[in-house]
């Protein structure tokens, strides 16, 4: 078995030129002798923003940027071919891909509708205050520029919970639909009950809609050739839903549909909560990122020995998909929290080099984020992807014994030729560390590919004294592995280049 790595192939402020489907099929390739096994691709549907929609201003799920619709007939990746043809090039390459899924809400509606509606405490979505008004509702969906291809569904207010918009008023606040109640099973830790979360809310469970959704699925999955899914926005969506919706297109399609949600809390007990018995689905280990930005910012006073404790990837890390940026965390977003670019290397060495959990790489990491505050590349990040998947294999020995100096090492296997690696990481000062790698390697020399402390000679008892340099991390391979990389040079390159460029000039 080859370790696997997810690429989250995009970042919040990509540049809005419909040409991203064909950087990523042509990056595909290179994604492929990276070591990336699963690629996430943004959401591919027609926004309320057009070809300047990210993509989770969700307004037609059946427009992949074919139809005229919202000003654009691409979106801000691409066109529907160009969509498909990523997603052939991708899998051509032997990766998965993952499509985003946002159902949650809708936005940017053909029309309004008369709505009988409650308005409800915005910090306590279970607090009415006000009786019975009327309100003039961005609810009904037509898709006249689609003209009903593929699906003639029209969504109109039965289909949501409520919206923020009166029309008649013009003023935001959070209604409350006539006879309809906010779901149950959401996350009730915000706003009393934080169903609501933008646009017009998804009624996801009414038969009708859920129906339609499924659908939709189908549509999607049949069309389109992707093996999973990236889920939306979980905190804010009935439960039962995608265990249903999952589960009925797994049984329709007969595939795996490999899955991993979004459920953004840093507290463990809500995401092992969400994952229930079931387990339908992998969770993105959100308490782990705190843990990352909390380390890179506390100055060297984050306790490294227990860097684990309360993560997902520490409690159940086969459902675990580890992660140090995202598109959500990156500065100006609402979630921002962004590891700090001293502590990247050590981050991405936590989550890469050891054992447990699926690490996703983040693409504003791999390619720098220009666009926004001109963010650096993570330099060390494609030596240390390179580094998991010829060498990261084996038995792995902990040393997660000291607040500000960690280690562990992991022993090799036959399967992959000159694996195993020692590693130290520090957030304060130098220091070194006994650590185990296996008898098989006594005798041999081991060399840092990443810092530049000393290279060391292994013991007879397997045992060797490695350096760590101050406030980073140092990565040692065998001798011969460290030549080995020095001898196939990593390929690196930057942002990349569609070669199709669209010439508007
Ligand atoms: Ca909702």
């Amino acid at each position: 078995m080859t370790n696997g790595t997810m690429l989250q192939a995009f970042s919040w402020y990509l540049p809005a030129d419909s040409q991203h489907w064909n950087r990523l099929r042509d990056a595909a390739p290179t994604f492929a002798h990276e070591g990336i096994t699963a690629v996430w691709m943004p959401p591919a549907y027609k926004g309320e923003g057009g070809a300047n929609d990210d993509g989770y201003g969700v307004y037609d799920t059946y427009d992949l940027g074919e139809f005229d619709q919202k000003g654009s007939i691409p979106t801000k990746y691409g066109t529907k071919d160009e969509y498909v043809a990523a997603v052939a090039a991708i899998r051509g390459q032997g990766m998965q891909v993952l499509a985003d899924i946002v159902l949650n809400h809708r936005m940017g509606a053909d029309a309004t509708e008369e709505v009988h509606a409650t308005e409800v405490d915005q910090a306590n979505r279970e607090e009415t205050t006000s009786g019975d008004e009327t309100i003039q509702a961005w609810t009904k969906f037509t898709f006249p520029g689609r003209a009903g291809a593929y699906d003639d569904f029209c969504w109109d207010w039965t289909c949501f919970h409520g919206t923020d918009w009166d029309e008649t008023t013009h003023r935001k606040s959070v209604w409350l639909f006539d006879g309809k109640h906010w779901d149950e099973d959401v996350t009730h830790k915000e706003n009393g009950n934080f169903d609501y979360l933008m646009g017009a809310d998804v009624d996801l469970m009414y038969d009708h809609v859920y129906d339609e959704l499924l659908r939709w699925g189908k549509w999607y999955l049949d069309l389109t050739g992707v093996d999973g899914f990236r889920l939306d926005a979980l905190k804010h969506m009935e439960r039962n839903f995608y265990l249903r919706w999952l589960s009925d297109l797994r049984q329709a399609t007969g595939r795996e549909l490999y899955t991993v949600g979004e459920y953004w809390s840093g507290d463990l007990s809500d995401l092992q909560g969400y994952l229930g018995d079931e387990r339908a689905m992998s969770l993105f280990d959100v308490p782990l990122h705190y843990r990352l930005f909390s380390a890179s910012n506390s100055m060297g006073n984050q306790d490294l020995a227990h860097i684990f404790d309360g993560t997902l990837v520490g409690s159940d890390p086969t459902h675990a998909v580890t992660f140090v940026d995202n598109h959500d965390t990156q500065p100006n977003q609402a979630l921002a929290s962004t590891v700090e670019t001293w502590f990247k290397p050590s981050a991405y060495a936590l989550i890469l080099l050891r054992e447990a959990g699926y690490p996703c790489v983040f693409y504003g990491d791999l390619y720098g984020m220009p666009n926004d505050g001109g963010i650096p590349a993570v330099a060390e990040l494609p030596l240390l992807m390179e580094v998991r998947r010829r060498f990261a294999y084996g038995e792995q020995h902990d040393y997660l014994d000291d607040a500000d100096l960690i280690g562990w090492t992991r022993e090799g296997v036959g399967e992959h030729e000159g694996s195993g690696c020692a590693v130290i990481l520090s957030d304060r000062g130098e220091g070194d560390k006994t650590m185990y790698v296996g008898t098989s390697h006594a005798g041999e020399t081991w060399t840092c590919v990443l810092g530049d402390e000393a290279s060391v000679t292994i013991g007879d008892d397997g045992n060797a004294c490695f350096d760590a340099g101050a406030g980073r991390v140092s990565v040692y391979l065998p001798q011969a592995s460290a030549s080995a990389l020095e001898r196939d040079p990593i390929v690196r390159h930057g942002q990349p280049q569609a070669s199709e460029q669209t010439d508007k000039g």
